[in-house]
């Protein structure tokens, strides 16, 4: 082929259009990288298409290259016109190889419908949703994707802002586990909730059962009954404490019971009281206390605490039975007792009297067989008078008339005319004594005597076997121990507790006596008369040793 000759004018004019285009290219790139333009050429279906975008704004430039939101603007087809660069990184790409990209080809089949949707509206309207891209690796980054149209030279362009949500679903992945975390401690919390609400109930029901248990008891037994809390409050009484008070709920509880406390004895309900309070041991009195008709009733008053299980009290519980006719009873028995004796004492006293004159009859010889009934006789009625004389102080004791005076006297001297005595009646016996001499007391010599005399009476009665009896006098800051001690029988502890009870005996069918249970009840009266305080040491089968103490004089 022919090459095409052109004419010197027409090479020219050529040379003059190619020289303007040239200038026109070298402008276009100084705007460019002036920044006064922003250019871009893309290579599409019709060749290639340079695109240009005015920024009138340079700050406005720089803040979309420097903001941590990728930014890249399409063209109807979807082509990128301009991406800034942490778009670019979003996709892992250079700058230079995301423009001229189709957005698409970032977008993975599942947000290909989300982001179709976005872009019908995006051009129509400002929008914004939720969508993930995919780079070339195919790494998917969540992104929210907000669209606005841009008015440029070449016609509308859709800008898009792309905000990396990666690391705000992170912490919503976290945020979600935590949550689901704490669903589940929820759930948890609220099940153990409900398995505790249901055993308080099942608790509660206990509780009531129990109370109604309790309430059903407490109104149905014919005592009174009460609760007091450790510090000695009254929280609870039962019908029956209202009925014979004839008092409103409320006005007793608390430490109210003290006004229907017969006053004579209130003091010494007070001290027991507080004593048990104090002491955690179990509470008893006997006391008069008022009905309703203003009439007093003797009540025996026991309250025993209830412990927890790490043995503090909780509450007590008290009782308090009416004993106002045995009472009636004992003093009636007291009454008749005191009389007998006092009647059996006359013809008693004529007897030995007569059994006197007999011995010191003189007329002629008594036959010796006689003489021995008469020693006899003069025997059974000594214990006799002892006898009647025993129940004579009871009834005194009851009656609180055992009066008798106390002096300075020798519990020394006394001690060595017993142990004289003692001798010459039990002369079977070892009396082993160990006095000190001078002790002095105040004291009545004949009721001391009578309390040593039983120690020693016991002493023989309840030691058969080894007939040792010690006699013994110690004197300790300001007191003396006046201690008798055998080798018999010996006592329980229950026993102890119990022996100086009125009429109280052991009941042993090994060791029948002689005897009526009255020997120490009238020797603690007599000592406590004294000031003194009277006890005994022992153990079973290994004898006792019974003692008083009382303060010397100075
Ligand atoms: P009794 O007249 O029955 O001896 P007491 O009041 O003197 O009455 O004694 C009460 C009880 O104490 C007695 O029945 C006996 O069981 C017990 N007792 C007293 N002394 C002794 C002792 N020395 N050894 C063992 N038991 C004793």
């Amino acid at each position: 082929m022919e090459p095409v000759k052109y004419t010197y004018e027409e090479l020219l004019q050529q040379n003059e259009e190619l020289r303007i285009q040239l200038e026109e290219a070298n402008d276009t790139i100084d705007a460019i990288r002036t920044g006064q333009i922003d250019a871009l050429i893309v290579n599409g279906v019709d060749g290639h298409q340079l695109y240009t975008l005015k920024t009138a704004d340079q700050t406005y430039r720089v803040f979309i290259e420097k903001m941590n939101e990728g930014a890249v603007t399409l063209n109807r087809e979807g082509t990128i016109l301009y991406s800034n660069s942490r778009f670019a990184a979003m996709m892992n790409l250079p700058l230079e190889k995301v423009i001229g990209l189709n957005f698409t080809s970032f977008i993975p089949e599942i947000s290909v419908e989300k982001f179709n949707d976005l872009m019908q509206k995006g051009w129509v309207e400002d929008c914004k949703g939720e969508i993930l891209l995919a780079d070339k690796q195919g790494k998917l980054t969540p992104c929210l994707l907000s669209c606005t149209t841009l008015d440029l030279d070449e016609g509308i362009a859709l800008s898009l802002i792309l905000t990396d949500l990666t690391s705000q679903k992170e912490t919503e992945w976290e945020l979600k586990i935590k949550n689901e975390q704490l669903l589940a401690a929820q759930n948890a919390a609220e099940k153990l909730n409900n398995e505790l609400e249901d055993t308080v109930k099942a608790r509660t029901n206990d509780l009531l059962i129990s109370r109604e248990h309790f309430k059903l008891l407490a109104n149905n037994i014919p005592q009174m009954t009460w609760t007091n809390l450790p510090a000695g409050e009254v929280d609870f009484y039962n019908q029956q404490w209202y009925n014979y008070t004839g008092t409103r709920y409320g006005e007793t509880v608390g430490w109210g019971w003290q006004h229907v406390v017969h006053p004579d004895d209130l003091p010494n309900t007070l001290d027991k009281y507080i004593e048990a309070l104090k002491t955690g041991h179990i509470f008893e009195v006997e006391n008069r206390y008022k009905r309703w008709d203003n009439t007093y009733r003797w009540h025996l008053n026991r309250a025993v605490p209830l412990r927890d299980d790490k043995g503090a009290i909780i509450f007590w519980v008290g009782t308090a039975t009416d004993i106002e006719d045995q009472k009636r009873e004992m003093d009636r028995k007291d009454e008749f007792i005191g009389i007998a004796s006092h009647e059996l004492r006359t013809p008693l006293t004529s007897l030995k009297g007569y059994l006197q004159l007999i011995t010191s009859y003189k007329r002629e010889e008594i036959p010796p067989v006689v003489k021995q009934y008469i020693e006899k006789a003069s025997v059974a009625i000594n214990k006799l008078q002892r006898l009647i004389n025993d129940l004579l102080d009871v009834s005194k004791i009851q009656a609180g008339r055992l009066e008798y005076a106390l002096d300075k006297i020798s519990l020394s001297d006394l001690m060595v005319q017993v142990t004289e005595n003692s001798k010459h009646i039990y002369p079977l016996y070892e009396f082993d004594s160990q006095l000190q001499p001078g002790i002095r007391v105040m004291g009545n010599a004949e009721r001391l005597e009578q309390v040593l005399m039983n120690f020693i009476n016991n002493a023989v009665k309840y030691s058969l076997a080894d007939k040792r009896i010690i006699l013994k006098t110690i004197v300790k800051d300001n007191l003396v121990r006046v201690s008798v001690t055998d080798f018999g029988i010996g006592l329980s502890a229950e026993q102890i507790g119990r022996i100086f009870e009125r009429f109280y005996r052991v009941e042993d069918k090994r060791h029948i006596t002689g005897g009526l249970g009255m020997g120490l009840y009238i020797s603690d009266e007599i000592i406590n008369n004294h000031h003194g305080k009277i006890g005994v040491e022992s153990e079973l089968g290994k004898g006792a040793t019974f003692y008083f103490e009382l303060p010397l004089i100075v």
